[in-house]
């Protein structure tokens, strides 16, 4: 049993995540990462000053099975669990609704949705007990009709009531949803290059405009947001859809 914070981090081999197991590590927590590729995960781990506090977890959260187990490895090697980060995300299938394929439908609200359902489940029972706290990734797509990408924004709209069922079922957990900004990431990089065929011309433009004039954000600044959220958001926050600046989210130190 660790006295340090245990956090389970999905999505955790690059852009927002990675900056964030960065964080987690940095303010003493041992920390789970999962992504499905694990020479992502091999390269977090790498950086470690105390690899000893990561524990790597190769997995998909669009299976069950693999989320039952990221969370039993994670309880076995550190002895308890203290925040449930749910990040991972994909975006695509990029296409219009009349257009996209079922499968990849699919797929996405598995990754964006019943990922975050699987490891809430398994988790809720260690959660309980240490009084921990769970943040769904979220996005401004949750709530805004972005044409192209159909099966991300009813994905993201069901994970903020996915947060509002947790807190209201699950009083001894803080659970919050986070719109994380426009971060400069992989995700954006896929916009960028999918998008132009599927979005309105001034909305592709404008996507493309932030990245042109650098104002998207490091991955650090949301990374830091959630960073404090899992350690430090008080039960009034659970339910909660907040923004990255919302300043009721407080400085990680
Ligand atoms: P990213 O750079 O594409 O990274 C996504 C991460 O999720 C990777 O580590 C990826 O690793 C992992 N992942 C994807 N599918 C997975 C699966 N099925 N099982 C396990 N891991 C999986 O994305 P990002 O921009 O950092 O996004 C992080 C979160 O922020 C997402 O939930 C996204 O929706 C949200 N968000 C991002 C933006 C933005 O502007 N970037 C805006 C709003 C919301 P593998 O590919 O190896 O699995």
């Amino acid at each position: 049993m660790t006295d340090r914070p245990v956090v389970l981090l999905t999505g955790a081999s690059r852009g927002i995540g990675a900056a964030a197991a960065r964080q987690l590590l940095s303010r003493g927590c041992n920390v789970a990462i999962v992504a499905r590729s694990p020479k992502g995960l091999e390269a977090v781990t790498a950086e470690a000053a105390r690899a000893e506090r990561v524990l790597s977890l190769a997995g998909d959260v669009a299976r069950a099975s693999d989320c039952r187990r990221m969370i039993d490895d994670t309880v076995a090697r550190f002895g308890r669990l203290d925040a449930l980060i749910n990040n991972a995300g994909i975006l695509g299938p990029v296409a219009r609704l009349a257009d996209a394929a079922p499968d990849a439908w699919h797929y996405n609200l598995a990754v964006n949705l019943m990922g975050p359902f699987y490891l809430a489940q398994a988790a809720i029972p260690h959660l309980r007990s240490t009084r921990g706290r769970i943040v769904n990734v979220c996005s401004g797509a949750a709530v805004k009709a972005i044409e192209g990408w159909s099966a991300y924004c009813v994905a993201k709209a069901g994970l903020i009531h996915l947060t509002r069922l947790l807190a209201a079922e699950e009083p001894d957990i803080t659970t919050v949803a986070l719109r994380p900004g426009v971060v400069d990431t992989g995700m954006q990089t896929l916009i960028r290059k999918e998008g132009p065929d599927v979005m309105t011309p001034a909305r592709i433009t404008h996507f493309k405009q932030l990245k042109e004039q650098d104002q998207l954000l490091d991955p650090a600044v949301p990374a830091e947001k959630m960073t404090w959220l899992a350690l430090k958001a008080p039960p009034a926050l659970s339910g909660m859809f907040l923004d990255y600046d919302d300043p009721r989210i407080g400085n990680a130190d």
